[in-house]
């Protein structure tokens, strides 16, 4: 059995240091902001080149704790891919605020700059008062950031990062976490950087989201301990599981590197099967922390088929995400930009996210790849 990802190879190299870590917080007690607490987050601060980082319980929350920060309110817009998670536009009507949904581009998976006039067009004719993009660093790799904060200035708005898959790559050389006024990333455990339960981050150079955003995860406390400054949450992170991402940190640069290699060896193999395959295209701006590795079927293969021809042979796949954000239930009711969702909708039918962790085999691969070719030709 190929694992999806793997999580057991990557304890294996660091098992005794996390023992450590873990025992030195039994020892001392401090299971709530404990000093791991503020360790990881300077190391966050100089990993991301982000002046101010908090922690906090996971990347939802920590995507909430910014647009605390950034001051919206009910009734305002944002911006948001419905080519994503839940997450990325939950956060949004949680505050009574409004996502606005817009397309992605076909090859990155991220954030159309050139359909945002149309985006913030269609809101604008509903009466709704803009006030943020919301881009999301999809599979890895980040969006397309300088077209979108250019048209953030030329049109007053802020940008937040949803970084939860893209920590750890970088754009025109810059850390994701310094790319826009305040970005948030997840620690749940399948991510590139991920704790052993649910942990998020927020990064950001602006101080007054940073004393927002914090003082709003622990119930909106003010300077003097039990005095409230604003309506808050409980969003911290357990010391713990700061313990745990310190030890995972220290060898992160190095995953980063054989998820790297791992996804130019399923380029490379995937290339030479002339079958209609699409591999991730990176934007020459941008590295990927390959949170996924995402190919594109063409339409005459039937995705279905294959992953149930993959899994009779022990080889685990995903679909990221089958169903556009816009269709689900509760966000029937917000705005789609008037140009359409065409390219999220042929992604959503036609992705498969393939085993993807920085332990991967050329011969693992070598081996998907085969599989995929056998049950395609058959
Ligand atoms: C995982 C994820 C989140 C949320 O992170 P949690 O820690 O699970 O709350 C947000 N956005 C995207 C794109 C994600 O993949």
């Amino acid at each position: 059995m190929i694992p999806f990802i793997d999580l057991k190879s990557q304890q294996d190299q660091i098992r005794s240091k996390i023992d450590k870590r873990i025992q030195t917080v039994l020892d001392h007690g401090q299971y709530i902001l404990g000093p791991e607490v503020k360790e990881l987050e300077k190391k966050l601060g100089l990993f991301s080149n982000s002046k101010y980082v908090l922690c906090c319980s996971s990347g939802t929350d920590a995507l909430l704790l910014a647009l605390l920060g950034l001051g919206l309110k009910p009734g305002e817009g944002v911006i948001v891919p419905a080519f994503t998670f839940a997450s990325s536009a939950e956060v949004m009507p949680l505050l009574g605020a409004i996502p606005i949904f817009i397309d992605v581009d076909s090859h990155t998976f991220n954030l159309d700059p050139t359909k945002l006039d149309d985006a913030l067009k269609t809101a604008n004719k509903l009466g709704i008062n803009v006030k943020g993009i919301m881009p999301v660093g999809l599979f890895g790799q980040p969006a397309d950031m300088d077209p979108i904060n250019n048209f953030a200035k030329n049109h007053d708005l802020w940008v937040l990062d949803d970084a939860a898959q893209s920590f750890g790559s970088t754009y025109n050389n810059k850390p994701v976490g310094s790319l826009c006024e305040v970005s948030a990333t997840s620690f749940f455990p399948a991510k590139p950087l991920g704790c052993y339960g649910d942990g998020g981050a927020l990064f950001t150079n602006n101080e007054k989201i940073y004393e927002i955003a914090n003082s709003s995860h622990v119930h909106g406390m003010g300077k003097v301990r039990y005095e409230y400054d604003r309506i808050g949450m409980n969003a911290r992170i357990s010391t713990i599981q700061a313990a745990i991402l310190l030890e995972k940190l220290n060898i992160f640069p190095l995953e980063l590197k054989k998820r790297q290699n791992v996804a130019d060896n399923y380029n490379k193999h995937l290339n030479q099967l002339n079958l209609g395959i699409k591999t991730p295209v990176l934007i020459k701006e941008s590295t990927s922390s390959w949170a996924q590795y995402t190919i594109i079927l063409p339409d005459d293969i039937n995705r279905d088929t294959l992953q149930e021809n993959l899994k009779s042979k022990n080889i685990p796949t995903a679909v990221y995400y089958p169903i556009p954000l816009n269709k689900h239930k509760p966000y029937e009711k917000y705005p789609i930009s008037h140009e359409g969702l065409s390219n999220t909708v042929y992604l959503s039918k036609n992705v498969l996210s393939l085993p993807m962790h920085p332990y991967l085999s050329e011969s693992d691969i070598i081996l998907i790849v085969k599989s995929i070719a056998e049950a395609i030709k058959n």
